[in-house]
């Protein structure tokens, strides 16, 4: 079977932070992305992070695209370095192509924080609604919260995506009906849950599922491998995973007799096509030639996939 690695495929990783102050081998792991066909949307989520993002993308302007925001979990922070942030993603505002991460997170447990981080929330959707800009959401554990004061603040006139969507099949519907996305990382090689939603989707969106999702590994962040530093050469995985999903549910949908008549049908036009002498091999192989086909499909199915995300991300952050 080809893999989509030879297939002259090209990715996007929707989210990650080669911008990360503490990240090893920065440029190696850009570098390296490159080389793998996977372009990045870093994602500043602090003053300083902020800055070395615009950095990256002046230093390869071609591959690193930039969003600024200020993450949900500096709540401690001063209002003063909260302000000083706002001003730096106004003042370049024409090198961003989103605003975000900024969001909610449970992990705060003090009602004074879960209030300042709400605050801070609004204060940054407003801003994106200024913009008229997209934003890259970061909830975990408030993800029907957070879009309830997302519709309150944007009344759905811009483009929402939930960076390493971890919420409800529902939400997720509710996301994607509203014409916004779900980004979902390389969570999904390991997390049952991931791989149970993407499918329950499929049942509902097929193929157009992927319209509507992203791919990202918010790396150096849940690495597919436990306890290593992840890349975003990793967000073909991620893709990898969705093709997979994809052609258990065809499977599953088409019985058996449905994929014999397809064999079979292939297998008949390929007799045409060669000569009589052929027409037994044919039959003795036809289950050979018919996992021929299927794999072909799959294949198909995998480039489709992968084109259909790698267009929509382009579409949506406006690159
Ligand atoms: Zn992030």
């Amino acid at each position: 079977m080809k893999m989509a690695d030879n297939m002259n495929i090209r990715y996007i990783d929707a989210h990650c932070h080669m911008e990360y102050r503490r990240l090893k081998n920065r440029e190696e792991l850009i570098n390296r992305a490159i080389d793998n066909n996977v372009e990045m949307i870093t994602s500043g989520e602090s003053l300083g992070g902020c800055k070395r993002a615009l950095d990256l993308k002046t230093k390869y302007p071609k591959d690193i695209n930039v969003t600024m925001g200020y993450h949900p979990s500096r709540v401690k922070s001063d209002w003063k370095v909260i302000e000083d942030t706002y001003k730096f993603i106004e003042k370049n505002q024409d090198s961003i192509v989103a605003v975000g991460e900024i969001g909610l997170d449970s992990g705060i447990t003090s009602q004074a924080d879960l209030d300042k981080q709400e605050k801070i929330f609004r204060k940054y959707l407003t801003l994106a609604k200024e913009l008229d800009m997209p934003v890259v959401i970061h909830a975990r554990g408030f993800e029907d919260k957070a879009y309830k004061i997302i519709r309150e603040i944007t009344k759905n006139d811009i483009k929402i995506v939930y960076h390493c969507f971890s919420g409800s099949n529902q939400l997720a519907r509710e996301l994607i009906d509203n014409g916004n996305y779900i980004s979902i990382s390389t969570q999904l090689c390991f997390s049952e849950y991931h791989k149970n939603l993407i499918k329950e989707l499929l049942g509902i969106y097929d193929m157009d599922l992927f319209n509507n999702t992203l791919s990202e590994t918010d790396s150096p962040f849940v690495s597919p491998i436990r306890g290593e530093q992840n890349e975003s050469s990793n967000v073909r995985l991620v893709v990898n995973e969705f093709g997979k999903i994809y052609n258990l549910v065809s499977d599953e949908k088409d019985n058996c007799n449905g994929i014999n008549n397809i064999n079979n049908k292939l297998d008949n036009k390929n007799n045409k096509n060669n000569n009589k002498n052929n027409y037994n091999d044919n039959n003795k192989n036809i289950s050979c030639n018919g996992m021929g086909n299927q794999i072909i499909n799959q294949d198909n199915n995998l480039i489709n996939i992968a084109k259909l995300i790698y267009s929509q991300t382009k579409r949506l952050f406006n690159i």
